[in-house]
């Protein structure tokens, strides 16, 4: 055991190596982006499994998407082999879920309880109107739990039950959360119920990369852990291995006014003299932009004979550019559209991702709907495909009024999204179902998948991309303004937004802007995105349009 222990920690830096196998009680690991988060959280369970004799099974580990929990198992499979199986590993969500179920009499549900889909609740809403109280008595008397429920019901049953929270905690004795930083009030409460203030919680986060504020999210939490949690480690993790120099250096300038760490440090690991510089386009419109993304996209694949860019690369990556590894991301989902149809037309795959909850996709509730009633036969891709069948040919011929109608091309997109989820989801209806029911959008991305990404930035949290194309870094998007808001609303988060997009780059990171661009219905004239204005330019190499040309002043007054 002691040499597979070693060994381990051998493939860790110094300082993830003292995260790793620091003692138990309450560890913060407070880290940027690309420093091996998830490298040290998966070599920590598996050096407190193989070296401190913990059970597997005493382990939670807590992730922000299914995507990362699935990443997170896959790694720990490497690592532990077949007995990581026993690890716990999921989202808030599922962990909720995992709790009601354990306990759905307590609770006062039934077993078979499901969570409410749109129709279920738009259903209980018309006949509860505008009152909550009557909307949660509806969804229980027909065995429904809402979304939300499934953290709030756990948290309400813990609560009042301490010999329950005794069970739990004796159970998963050692609790990990990764992205720390977006946790809300009630993920907050259901930990701190989980884990005693001197229990052994590890968490793991960036306050530099907190975007989740809209959803509730509370950076709050993360830099008080130390007041919450007795005698809590510290351990900082300042080398980055993703990102070549350039790439970094430029993200570090750009946080740095409203950096949340103090003495923030980012160490680039990756040191190659060759490594270009950040790309800086600057487009006339919104059609130059996207002839830019699909002239380079197309330059950096199928230059592929004569290219090569793994020069000062490390760990092992691929040395040659296919279209998966090439990711944009931007900030509002409607900007994906004339993208989208550019790439189409030149041939270039894509699959597009938002950080939206999947269920608020019509056609995906459509299927949902289709797999839970109508008998369907064969594997679960199988039948999701047959399921968007019936529903193409069933809402091809609309309705009179056309309300509740689905149209097809929304079934399409919807059986896409949904068929590599139904592959990794083995046969298990119940477990597809609960995970379309809880995830995002983004939880359904295929890494493997031969085509360009598209993300929005919010779903491009922990991912990395050897090419990232960061479009629209314009004023009024990057930060993201609408009419009647106050210029300085929420630029801190948004200059995190934007540290969290150029920090998912590894080789080549190219930054565009458009000099007119249409929003809320009419064109206007945009200015680059003040974020830029903090990064040497000679960090840039600029294509395309020389300077920028500055709107006259009477356009800027109209955002
Ligand atoms: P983010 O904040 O964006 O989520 P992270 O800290 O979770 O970033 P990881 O995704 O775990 O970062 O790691 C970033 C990259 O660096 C990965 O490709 C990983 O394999 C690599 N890496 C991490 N640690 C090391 C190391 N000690 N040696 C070599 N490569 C490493
Ligand atoms: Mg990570």
């Amino acid at each position: 055991m002691e040499e597979v222990g070693t060994g381990l920690l051998d493939r860790l830096d110094a300082m993830q190596r003292v995260a790793a196998s620091a003692p138990g009680g309450p560890l913060l690991i407070v880290a940027g982006p690309g420093t091996g988060k998830t490298r040290t959280l998966t070599h920590r369970i598996a050096y407190l499994c193989a070296e401190l004799n913990v059970f597997p099974e005493q382990c939670l580990a807590i992730t922000f998407t299914r995507r990362a929990a699935e990443e997170l198992r896959h790694r720990l499979d490497g690592l532990l082999g077949p007995v990581a199986e026993d690890v716990t590993v999921g989202t808030f969500h599922s962990l909720g879920l995992t709790i009601l179920r354990e306990n759905a009499p307590a609770a006062g549900l039934p077993a078979d309880f499901r969570i409410a889909d749109d129709a279920d609740r738009a259903a209980a809403r018309a006949e509860a109107g505008e009152d909550d109280d009557r909307y949660a008595t509806l969804l229980r008397k027909r065995d429904l739990v809402d979304l939300d429920e499934l953290l709030t019901l756990p948290v309400a049953l813990l609560k009042g039950d301490r010999k329950l929270v005794r069970e739990y905690r004796e159970c998963w004795k050692w609790i990990f959360v990764d992205e720390y930083q977006d946790v809300d009030a009630v993920q907050y409460e259901l930990l701190r119920l989980l884990s005693p203030p001197d229990g052994n919680l590890c968490a793991i986060g960036d306050p530099d990369q907190a975007i989740y504020s809209f959803r509730g999210a509370d950076v709050g939490y993360f830099l008080r852990f130390s007041q919450d949690f007795t005698d809590a480690r510290l351990v900082r993790l300042n080398r980055n291995y993703r990102s070549s120099a350039p790439i970094l250096a430029a993200a570090v300038q750009a946080i740095a006014p409203s950096s949340l760490v103090r003495g923030r440090r980012l160490d680039p690991a990756r040191l190659d003299p060759e490594a270009p510089l950040v790309g800086r386009y600057a487009a006339t419109s919104v059609a130059d932009e996207a002839d830019f993304l699909v002239r380079t996209i197309d330059d950096l694949v199928g230059g592929l004979s004569h290219r090569s860019l793994d020069s000062g690369r490390i760990d092992g990556r691929a040395t040659s550019l296919s279209f998966s590894d090439i990711a944009v991301l931007y900030r509002t989902d409607s900007q994906a559209a004339p993208l989208v149809d550019a790439l189409a037309r030149a041939n270039i795959p894509v699959q597009k991702r938002s950080h939206d909850r999947l269920r608020d996709r019509p056609g995906v509730t459509a299927i949902a709907r289709e797999l839970r009633h109508a008998g369907l036969d064969g594997s679960l891709t199988a039948r999701v495909r047959l399921a968007g069948q019936i529903l193409a040919e069933r809402f091809a011929v609309p309705t009179l009024d056309g309300s509740g109608a689905v149209r097809p091309e929304d079934v399409r997109t919807a059986v896409d999204l949904l068929t590599p989820l139904a592959r990794r989801c083995g046969d298990d209806l119940g477990l597809f179902l609960a995970q379309l029911a809880t995830g995002a959008e983004v939880d359904a991305l295929d890494p493997r998948a031969e085509a360009v990404t598209l993300l929005t930035l919010h779903a491009a949290k922990g991912l990395e991309f050897p090419v990232v194309f960061l479009v629209g870094a314009e004023d009024g998007l990057l930060p993201l303004r609408w009419p009647g808001q106050e210029p300085d609303d929420a630029v801190a988060e948004e200059r995190r937004l934007f540290f969290v997009g150029l920090t998912r780059a590894q080789d080549r990171l190219y930054v565009s802007h458009a000099a007119r661009r249409t929003r809320h219905g009419s064109e206007r004239e945009c200015r680059p995105s003040p974020f830029l204005d903090v990064i040497d330019p000679g960090l840039f190499e600029r294509f395309g349009d020389t300077e920028p040309r500055r709107p006259k002043d009477r356009q800027l007054r109209l955002i």
